[in-house]
């Protein structure tokens, strides 16, 4: 069973999913970690991020674990390596390719069947499980994800606002996994909330719905 958390880039994903399943006794799950490990097995292997067969191949051979504290690719700790600007620039060209996606899709499916999760991404409760109890789609204007991602990564807001624009169009724009909103997803802007005022929203709903 997952409460699935969806949205663009810098829109407070992560922070609000950990938070979210820490209080709710469930297990935190990161997609977009997977597409992330996809891209930089790729790229090490020299493997173009926009080529399908290649990506594939490399999707459906790599080990993925997210189980512990660490992002585990093929044994190896990859958690820092992962998020990398050319990781990042990579995950987002790879996650294009349907093969790759339904390989992800199958792996964050077998994972969720075992337990009792938040999980984040983009299409989390529109492909990965539609029939999830609680789907929330968090946003915040363009220009406060870029200055929490600049301020995170210590860059140039403006260059990030570019990127981030960059990624949100390959995103919407996609034939598969496209990021929109699940006709029964609760949207919440969270470009003036702050972390707890997020997490006490979606726990409320998740109690009003006999979660956790
Ligand atoms: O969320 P994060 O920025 O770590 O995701 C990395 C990339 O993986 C994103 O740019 C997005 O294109 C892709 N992704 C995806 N579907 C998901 C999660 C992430 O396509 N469920």
């Amino acid at each position: 069973m997952v409460i699935a958390i969806d949205g663009p880039a810098g829109a407070g994903k992560s922070s609000v999913a950990k938070a979210l399943a820490d209080r709710l006794g469930f297990t935190y799950l990161d997609s977009g970690a997977m597409y992330r490990c996809v891209a930089l097995a790729s790229l090490e292997a020299g493997v173009d991020p926009d080529d399908p067969i290649g990506t594939s191949g490399v999707a459906s051979r790599i080990a993925i674990d997210l189980e512990g504290p660490e992002v585990r690719l093929d044994g190896r700790d990859v958690s820092s390596e992962i998020r990398t600007a050319d990781v990042t620039e990579a995950a987002s060209r790879v996650s294009v390719h349907p093969e790759v996606r339904a390989a992800m899709v199958d792996r964050q499916r077998v994972l969720i069947a075992a337990g009792r999760y938040v999980a984040e991404g983009r299409d989390i409760g529109t492909v990965v499980s539609p029939d999830s109890p609680l789907k929330v789609f968090l946003t915040a204007s363009p220009e406060i994800r870029a200055e929490r991602r600049a301020a995170e990564e210590g860059i140039d807001p403006a260059e990030v606002l570019e990127r981030i624009s960059e990624r949100d169009e390959r995103d919407s724009s996609r034939e598969h996994g496209t990021l929109i909103v699940a006709g029964d997803a609760v949207e919440i802007d969270t470009s003036n909330l702050d972390l707890d005022a997020v997490v006490e929203q979606i726990a409320v709903l998740a109690g009003q719905r006999g979660l956790g």
